[in-house]
């Protein structure tokens, strides 16, 4: 029951975030709930912060960038690195932006597990176009599933995204077995304490 828990207060704390209305640019919300072996992570990201605007691409090159952004997001690997002594590794990984466009905004993985048809989520996207774009503001979300053989040993974990972000802070929300803690990162400070005392 106290895994349940700690996954629930992730769920309502990443539903208010995302309820309190329009982003700050140049800050992200990083959520993330550890529990037993598994850990949890929602990642939310002004547009701005990370293509530079907010509406659907006008051109190749903001296509581009879009889908630069959504292949980097897509990689748990890319956003997150665990304390090697953990051994995590990435079990589930999607991101979605709120930017409609030929290629629409979505990117999901889902490992040992018969995913859907690639195709559908194609068409998927374009049944929602112009959906997402809510008064000029729009962002990037991802989620990622991390299973650790070693959770004891998972002291701390690094941001390496934020290494890519130009001058972006990153409000963290940290959940685990002994306790939360809230917290704030950016670069080139980019280690995550995992110490929640
Ligand atoms: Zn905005």
């Amino acid at each position: 029951m106290r895994r349940l828990a700690i996954v629930m207060a992730l769920s309502t704390a990443a539903g208010l975030a995302q309820a309190a209305g329009p982003h700050v640019h140049g800050q992200g919300n990083l959520d993330l709930a550890m529990a037993g072996g598994t850990l949890l992570v929602e990642l939310s990201l002004p547009a701005a912060d990370v293509v530079g605007f907010e509406h659907a691409p006008r051109n190749d090159e903001q296509t581009a960038l879009l889908e630069d952004a959504l292949a980097r997001l897509g990689k748990g690997t890319n956003v997150l690195e665990p304390a090697p002594d953990a051994a995590c590794k990435v079990t589930r990984e999607s991101v979605h932006s709120g930017l409609s466009g030929p290629e629409g905004g979505t990117g999901e993985h889902d490992h040992g597990e018969k995913s859907h048809d690639p195709d559908a989520d194609h068409d998927h996207d374009h049944d929602h176009d112009h959906d997402h774009d809510h008064g000029g503001h729009a962002d990037f979300e991802a989620r990622y599933r991390w299973h650790c053989d070693h959770p004891g040993k998972l002291a701390w974990i690094d941001v390496p995204l934020l290494e890519f972000l130009n001058g972006v802070t990153l409000k963290v929300q940290l959940v685990t077995d002994q306790g939360a803690r809230a917290d704030t990162l950016k670069a080139p400070d980019t280690r995550l304490s995992m110490d929640v005392q």
